[in-house]
């Protein structure tokens, strides 16, 4: 407990110095933020070689939507082509290299939204879609519906011609040990936390603000390490774990999604901005303040209409990267970084 709240203050310190991320006077302006996951994330838990792959992972991701929004794409295509980045990337707890279920196999959640027109789509449990991020913004342009799941979810997918592998496309070995751990551990003792108490982090989102001046947020994730009984989490809730609405912010969350649930978050932190013009920062740190006092731990990426591009989370570290027009391009690991 106490390391968390001392966690959230270094934090919180560290999050109150990006004024260039800021800047904000360039006439084709945007931002493009991204996370890979937070979590008990600290230099003893992470090799040089780890550390340094998946600082070019969120480089690489960076790149391809920064070049998109610097041509006058759309904040939507600039979400959607980072994290399918992220999602074939192995170091993600996302599309391949998903944690696994409690019954060994991988179920993937993801969701999209356009600030300008607060249409979204979003896909859970879905077992044979390569690209989970694209099959929820296939939801929102070729379907009535915002959340589709499960089995009939990837046969839409199909049917729209997105690529289907078959599950064990998405096992790494490193994911199998983790449940591997995780089963050891609740069969010595039944007392024991029913998900991954260090929270296997590696969900990707990515929030963008186009040069025309929409807001779009995209969040992809195999869920938690061990989940069962159909469990869906926060990342595919409207509301809870993704959110865009150009009036307000686009947010992108990862954590423990039970509690980022109950509070709303990036509802909550745009509400928080557009009725009670709350600076961003602000907002973001306050509801992720009361996810904390709940129980629950991780953070958010958000990006503003002005071109405000922040983080903030509540665990030692989070994998996170930004851009933006100004020449900003940045990746970092750590709490302190
Ligand atoms: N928020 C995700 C979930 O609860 C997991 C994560 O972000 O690590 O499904």
């Amino acid at each position: 407990m106490k390391t968390l709240v001392a966690a959230l203050a270094l934090t919180l310190a560290a999050m109150t110095q990006p004024a260039a991320a800021q800047e904000t006077s360039q006439p084709q302006r945007w931002t493009l933020v991204i996370h890979g996951g937070a979590g008990t994330i600290d230099r003893n838990r992470i090799t040089p070689e780890q550390d340094s792959a998946i600082r070019a992972a969120l480089d690489a991701a960076l790149a391809e939507g920064s070049r998109i929004l610097a041509a006058g794409g759309s904040a939507m295509d600039a979400v959607e082509a980072t994290v399918r980045i992220l999602e074939d990337d192995p170091h993600f707890n996302a599309g391949r290299g998903a944690v696994f279920t409690w019954d060994g196999t991988v179920e993937l959640d993801a969701a999209i939204m356009d600030g300008s027109t607060r249409g979204a789509g979003a896909v859970a449990r879905l077992s044979t879609t390569r690209h989970p991020i694209s099959a929820a913004r296939a939801v929102m342009t070729d379907s009535p519906h915002v959340l589709l799941t499960g089995t009939e979810a990837d046969g839409f997918a199909a049917e729209r011609g997105l690529e289907q592998v078959p599950n064990s496309w998405f096992h790494t070995p490193e994911r199998r040990r983790q449940l591997d751990e995780l089963r050891a551990r609740q069969s010595a003792d039944a007392g024991a936390s029913w998900f991954d108490v260090d929270l296997k982090y590696g969900t990707v989102g990515a929030v963008a603000l186009d040069a025309s001046g929409h807001l779009a947020a995209a969040t992809s994730t195999g869920g938690l390490t061990g989940k069962r009984w159909g469990r869906i989490g926060d990342a595919p809730l409207i509301g809870a774990g993704t959110y865009a609405d150009d009036r307000a912010c686009a947010v992108s969350a990862t954590g423990s999604g039970e509690y980022f649930i109950r509070v709303g978050v990036a509802a909550e932190i745009c509400a928080r901005a557009r009725l009670a013009g709350t600076p961003l920062q602000e907002a973001a740190d306050a509801v992720m303040a009361d996810v904390h006092a709940l129980g629950g731990s991780g953070g958010v990426i958000v990006a503003g209409p002005d071109g405000e591009a922040l983080f903030s989370f509540t665990t030692p570290g989070m994998y996170r990267g930004r851009a933006n027009s100004a020449g900003l391009r940045e990746v970092a690991i750590y709490g302190d970084e």
